[in-house]
């Protein structure tokens, strides 16, 4: 994954010509989890017309608590492709173990390695043996040079189209849900070739936050972001704390534009609108 073995940036293709790492940002959002159709399909719909490009959502939940909702599995899996079918979004979603992995590969245009599981070395090595590109989460007190190396996993058995994602590790303060590492991004972008996004929602936890930081991400020269955005989000049944109004998505969406434009970037549009 370093920049001494190979010198350009990579470019991670993705289905109906989007590209992760080249000039384009890409924003990547939805709920945190999928809850039911209805719940899905209006995230879908919302976030695709604000200009969100990826829909995220999980099926596979990796909840602190065994008491928490552990979401919809594969059930939920078949929702996320009916969101796909409806609004055209592409689709990013987490894989928990290989039972998952095969579930997941099957649908999903992004396969998700969640924080927790960065150092889940054998899931590593089945994400580097898949066909679909795969989004690296930091995990929670791992240092870059570790994420890094985890990656090194996945590309080592073959799978070069690797995304970090900078979520927060842990601090030492209750105000924010993790200290979201934006130093990350140009640290990473200095080491290695992949591309890395950030996601503001679980680096901050408080919804607040998330449209500062998602700006800043941007500015610090993500290549994406991942944004937490619910139809109702004192309803959710997974981190509705930190989740946007669609509402407050739209403003973010419009500010990242011209941050973007501003360093010479563009974010990524909807196939229709960019056609
Ligand atoms: C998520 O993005 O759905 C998630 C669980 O995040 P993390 O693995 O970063 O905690
Ligand atoms: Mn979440």
């Amino acid at each position: 994954v370093s920049r001494e073995w190979k010198a350009e940036s990579t470019r991670v293709r993705l289905p109906g010509g989007l590209t992760i790492g080249g000039e384009e940002v890409i924003v990547m959002a939805g709920p945190c989890s999928v809850e039911s159709e209805r719940q899905i399909l209006a995230a879908a719909r919302t976030v695709r017309e604000s200009g969100a490009t990826v829909l995220r959502a999980g099926a596979f939940k990796p909840r602190s608590s065994p008491y928490s909702f552990q979401g919809l599995g594969r059930a939920g899996l078949e929702l996320l492709a009916r969101a796909r079918e409806e609004t055209g979004l592409l689709i990013v979603t987490e894989a928990m173990d290989a039972e998952g992995m095969a579930a997941v590969v099957e649908l999903a245009d992004i396969v998700q390695i969640g924080a927790r599981n960065m150092q889940n070395y054998s899931l590593l090595k089945l994400a580097g043996r898949i066909q679909k590109p795969v989004l690296l989460k930091r995990g929670l007190s791992a240092t870059i040079q570790e994420l890094l190396l985890s990656a090194e996993y996945i590309l080592a058995e073959g799978n070069p189209n690797v995304v970090l994602c900078e979520r927060g590790v842990r601090g030492f303060d209750p105000a924010t849900r993790n200290l979201l590492d934006l130093s990350a991004i140009p640290v990473v972008h200095g080491l290695s070739h992949l591309p890395i996004i950030a996601d503001p929602s679980h680096g901050t936890g408080h919804r607040d936050m998330v449209m500062p930081m998602a700006k800043a991400a941007v500015a610090a020269g993500a290549d994406g972001l991942l944004v937490e955005v619910h139809p109702t989000p004192d309803r959710a049944l997974s981190d509705g704390a930190q989740s946007l109004y669609p509402e407050q998505f739209d403003r973010l969406m419009k500010e990242v534009r011209l941050i973007a434009e501003a360093i010479g970037r563009r974010v990524a549009e909807p196939a229709e609108i960019r056609a």
